[in-house]
């Protein structure tokens, strides 16, 4: 990670449906639709609920945190601006909303856990802010 790590990194596929969760990203925050109809919450993005198929979603504020369902340890990158980072992680998150997602996890294979609690924490790679997941800090009280 010494070497410029921007070299041709794809930019995410950002369209009309999912600007919100975007700005939301660049912003520190995971937004997510909920359905006005059923209260279900919905990921990924998109026009009609999955659940009850209401067209009226709003956009709110999720926790960021979830837990950690199965992974996969990359070893050869899909992309190569990504190699220079393997072996890294991704796996399938299921937020305390109740969507998952699958997502890029910062933590090495010998920490995971099934069921393990994680939270979302936007990195810098590139010119991208990009939502990745780590282990949740214990809250000391
Ligand atoms: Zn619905």
């Amino acid at each position: 990670m010494s070497q410029q790590p921007n070299i041709s990194l794809p930019a995410p596929t950002i369209t009309p449906v999912s600007q919100p969760f975007w700005d939301g990203i660049k912003e520190g925050k995971l937004v997510l639709q909920k359905c006005d109809s059923c209260k279900e919450w919905i990921f990924y993005p998109r026009e009609h609920c999955p659940h009850c198929f209401h067209h009226s979603l709003t956009w709110k504020e999720a926790t960021g945190c979830g837990k950690l369902k199965t992974w996969s340890v990359i070893h050869r990158a899909g992309h190569p601006a990504w190699q220079e980072r393997t072996p890294y992680v991704v796996g399938i998150v299921e937020l305390i909303e109740g969507p998952s997602l699958l997502t890029h996890l910062l933590l090495n294979e010998e920490e995971l856990t099934h069921n393990m609690d994680v939270e979302m924490d936007i990195q810098e790679i590139g010119p991208h802010p990009l939502p990745f997941f780590k282990q949740k800090e214990e809250e000391t009280t």
